[in-house]
């Protein structure tokens, strides 16, 4: 399915405010939360897209990243191609729902909670990873398969991440009973005011290791060298950054991966020039091609073109070859080559050339008049209009 307008999905203006959002995805969440729709598959899916939605347009840094690149830029690949297609778990949903609701609207009680109610176990979450990748404008042409190796934390396979020997030797915590937290009845002189507190005895996670695991020394995770697939889209360029979401490094004790952060590199390429979409390549026409006409050939991202050159072509005459430039990352089109063009003028002449060329000195053919300078600049300055 096609990946819907994060602003569309919370029907908000392309310039809404942090405020405006917030409150539009308030609405969405209780329209389609969970416990208000059992059962209702569809409810379920727009509840996520919300979520979706709002991750990315409240967090300044990935809105604009969204605005520049679209579902790319923040890692909703449409096309399933690798990052972060995975989506939102509804653990992550929840974990945004105190900064929406203040607290009080609590979790959702029904969807592999682990503490049941709004309050939940303390969870590790790994962090991030960046590596960058340089690519030829070829492979930005055409979008590209890389495989890269990443030194990372992974889930000790021996104790399953849980930093206990085998993966068994732990008992629930007797502070907590294995919720992770306490919870302290306190007299006010407002009545019983109950606060909720992480478990100091096992920093939340609602277990006590009683025989680390000998091979990750009780920390769940080890140093590897990971081989990661990226699948890179047609049309990114220098600096953007992908997320592959869960790639990055594990967490201690079992908890959420960080992400995979993708950096692109543009490899330079010895002819052509990016500019967006648009490459351009700055051709020296040869005095007499320039002067009777003929056809030359130009470097493209996969090859060569013929271009025709007609008589009496003028140094700063720009030739557009469409379509010969690259996707756009939204797939919105494909750009243009642009050939600038330059004359060039001989340097060094033979005396026969020299006498040739004497002879046309005082031609009316090779002195521009007044009008023909006036049509020929008025051309060029619409060039850059
Ligand atoms: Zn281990
Ligand atoms: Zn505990």
């Amino acid at each position: 399915m096609e990946k819907r307008d994060y602003y569309e999905v919370l029907e908000v203006a392309k310039n809404a405010s942090a405020d405006e959002i917030k409150k539009a995805y308030r609405k969405k969440a209780i329209q389609y939360h969970p416990d208000k729709n059992p059962g209702d598959k569809e409810a379920e899916e727009k509840f996520k897209e919300a979520a979706e939605a709002y991750e990315v347009l409240s967090d300044p840094d990935k809105r604009s990243r969204y605005d520049q690149f679209g579902h790319q830029g923040v890692g909703g690949a449409a096309g399933g191609g690798g990052f972060g297609a995975g989506g939102m778990s509804m653990e992550d949903i929840f974990s945004h729902f105190g900064d929406i609701f203040g607290g009080g609207f609590g979790g959702f009680s029904g969807f592999g909670g682990s503490s049941g109610g709004g309050r939940r176990q303390h969870v590790n979450r790994g962090s991030d990873l960046r590596v960058k990748v340089k690519l030829t404008l070829k492979e930005i042409a055409t979008g590209v398969e890389k495989k890269i190796k990443v030194p990372k934390y992974v889930s000790c396979s021996y104790c399953k991440g849980t930093g206990a020997e085998n993966g068994t030797a732990y008992t629930t915590c007797t502070t907590c009973n294995g919720s992770g937290v306490v919870t302290r009845v306190q007299q006010s002189f407002l009545g019983p005011m109950q606060t909720t507190t992480t478990c100091p005895t096992c920093n939340g996670e609602g277990r006590i290791i009683t025989k680390k695991c000998p091979h990750c020394n009780g920390e769940g995770i080890r140093r590897e060298e990971e081989v990661i697939t990226l699948n890179i889209p047609a049309g990114v360029a220098e600096g953007m950054q992908l997320t592959m979401s869960g790639k990055g490094n594990a967490a201690r004790h079992g908890g959420i991966n960080g992400d995979l952060l993708v950096v692109i590199e543009e490899e330079k390429h010895p002819d052509l020039i990016r500019d967006e979409n648009d490459l351009i390549y700055n051709l020296m026409l040869d005095f007499t091609t320039a002067a009777l006409g003929g056809s030359v050939e130009v470097p493209t991202i996969d090859g060569k073109a013929k271009v025709k050159i007609e008589a009496g072509t003028q140094p700063g005459k720009v030739l557009r070859l469409r379509g010969k430039g690259l996707p756009s990352v939204n797939r919105y089109g494909v750009g243009d080559l642009l050939v600038n063009v330059t004359v060039y003028v001989p340097e060094n002449l033979s005396a026969d050339e020299k006498k040739t060329i004497e002879g046309f000195r005082n031609s009316g053919n090779f002195t521009p008049s007044l009008s023909v300078k006036n049509r020929i600049f008025s051309k060029l300055r619409h060039m850059f209009e």
